[in-house]
């Protein structure tokens, strides 16, 4: 009785969330949005799903984009067909995901994705105790497979921004949460309670960042005001997650950006811990390090180069290295085996965080192997180094070194001349070496004792 009592003062504020209201509509003069930008696939398919009878709508970052005058990176469809409905509809069409089923319907290249609407899920203290289990107890989310009605699934989006219905027959745009407002006032805000939303999916922090570097928009300062005390809560994410949004984070184009943001919302540590550690023991080396590599990488992006996470994640680790060779070293253990176990035992730390494939984690230990290499040179060593099929990622990874004040004794400007001379020119530029090279162990030459735990001139400067 009590309890049904107390229910009912907090029934009204706790389902403010869920509660049902009217959109506000948009017509196809109120907002900038044409027919004409959206894939001609995501168009057919709402279309085909309408004239079954279904809700169905074009949804979430694509309206978002286009909006803001960009390129959306791919087409979601919201609708209130089933899976199997959607399936029945399309003979291009798969279901996929066992915990939450998706349709995807493929048209050559593109595929439409396409998403039953979903409901928030019943809070802890709802009636139904066979919600219970469904969130765990920091409140997160570990199912969300109920289905639901328009404007649930409006309600259960992360940002107002992201929330945006548009239907391609009537060109209106449909907004239950004030996205449009937020889009012309360039704010990330979540959706309903922020703490409990990030509680729901700590994912949600990062992605607040994401959207704010990408979109140079600000987060809200209600949105903004919990990050920082929350974001421990990312050690809870599964490291396979956590991976997926890291490169979201660093491979869309914004990634300087985004790096400054997540330092200062406290959320860079939570993913890179060792490196973390680095930047605060050494700021300076380590910060310019870190910014250089993921400068370059915004621009290559730019220029429609590749990127590859290896060389991403070798460059956000290497400044750790140091400190942990150093250890290994003060425990007596030889300067290159210390190495070795350091980038091990780096990176399979990180793995912990973020679960980083061993298609990328073998390329990044040749990247950093190849630093311990690329100061060897004499006789046929240049030359073989030169065939490696990592070394451009190497050559690249020590002038990103250079980049950040690490002395190599010219040892970047070298493999430059190296790799435009002749043959004949590089004979010399070998024989030239003379006890400058470091393939010659006895002979090589340290400015001082103090560089004990460097094996080659590769471990960054603390
Ligand atoms: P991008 O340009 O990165 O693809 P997007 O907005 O399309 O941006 P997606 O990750 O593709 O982002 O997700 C599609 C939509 O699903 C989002 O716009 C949002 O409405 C919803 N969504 C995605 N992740 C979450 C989440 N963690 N919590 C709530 N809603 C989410
Ligand atoms: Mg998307």
């Amino acid at each position: 009785m009590l309890k049904k009592l107390f229910q009912s003062f907090r029934l009204p504020l706790r389902r403010i969330p869920h509660a049902r209201r009217t959109p506000e509509i948009l017509s196809s003069r109120q907002h900038s949005l044409q027919r004409s930008e959206i894939s001609r696939h995501a168009v057919s398919v709402v279309e085909r799903l309408q004239q079954a009878g279904y809700e169905a709508y074009v949804v979430g970052g694509c309206v978002r984009d286009l909006l803001l005058e960009l390129n959306p990176k791919d087409y979601d469809v919201a609708t209130s067909a089933t899976p199997e409905q959607v399936r029945a509809e399309f003979r291009n069409a798969r279901v996929i995901g066992r915990r939450f089923k998706l349709v995807h319907v493929h048209f050559g290249r593109e595929i439409i994705e396409v998403a039953t609407f979903r409901a928030n899920h019943p809070e802890e203290d709802d009636d139904d105790a066979s919600h219970l289990a469904s969130r765990n107890e920091s409140g997160r989310i570990l199912r969300d497979n109920i289905y639901g009605t328009l404007d649930d699934d409006a309600q259960r989006r992360d940002f107002t921004i992201n929330a945006l219905y548009y239907d391609p027959t009537s060109e209106r745009i449909l907004d239950h949460t004030h996205g449009v407002h937020d889009i012309r006032n360039r704010l990330i805000r979540l959706i309903g309670d922020p703490e409990q939303r990030y509680q729901e999916d700590p994912v949600r922090m990062l992605r607040a960042v994401r959207f704010a570097a990408k979109l140079d928009f600000e987060i809200e300062r209600h949105s903004a005001e919990p990050i920082a005390d929350l974001a421990d809560l990312l050690d809870g994410i599964p490291s396979a997650r956590l991976f997926d949004e890291t490169l979201k984070l660093f491979l869309g184009g914004k990634a300087e950006r985004t790096f400054e943001l997540l330092l200062e919302y406290d959320l860079f540590a939570p993913l890179f811990p060792a490196s973390a550690a680095a930047l605060e023991r050494n700021p300076e080396y380590a910060g310019t390090l870190i910014r250089n590599a993921l400068a370059n990488t915004d621009l290559r992006i730019q220029q429609g180069k590749p990127v590859t996470p290896a060389f991403l994640f070798a460059a956000l680790l290497w400044p750790a290295l140091p400190a942990r060779v150093l250890e290994l070293q003060d425990r007596g253990m030889p300067p290159i085996p210390a190495m070795q176990e350091a980038a091990h035992d780096i990176i399979w730390e990180q793995c912990q965080r973020t679960a980083i494939p061993k298609r990328f984690t073998i390329p990044m230990r040749e990247i950093w192997d190849m630093q311990e290499r690329l100061p060897r040179r004499q006789g046929r060593r240049a030359d073989q180094l030169l065939e490696n099929p990592r070394f451009r990622a190497g050559y690249d990874f020590l002038l990103l070194r250079e980049s950040a004040g690490e002395q190599t004794h010219g040892l970047g400007d070298w493999w430059t001349d190296y790799q435009e001379a002749s043959d004949s020119e590089r004979r010399v530029m070998i024989r030239n070496l003379g006890s400058k090279d470091d393939s010659a162990p006895r002979k090589r030459r340290r400015s001082g004792g103090r560089r004990r735990r460097s094996p080659g001139a590769s471990t960054p400067a603390e």
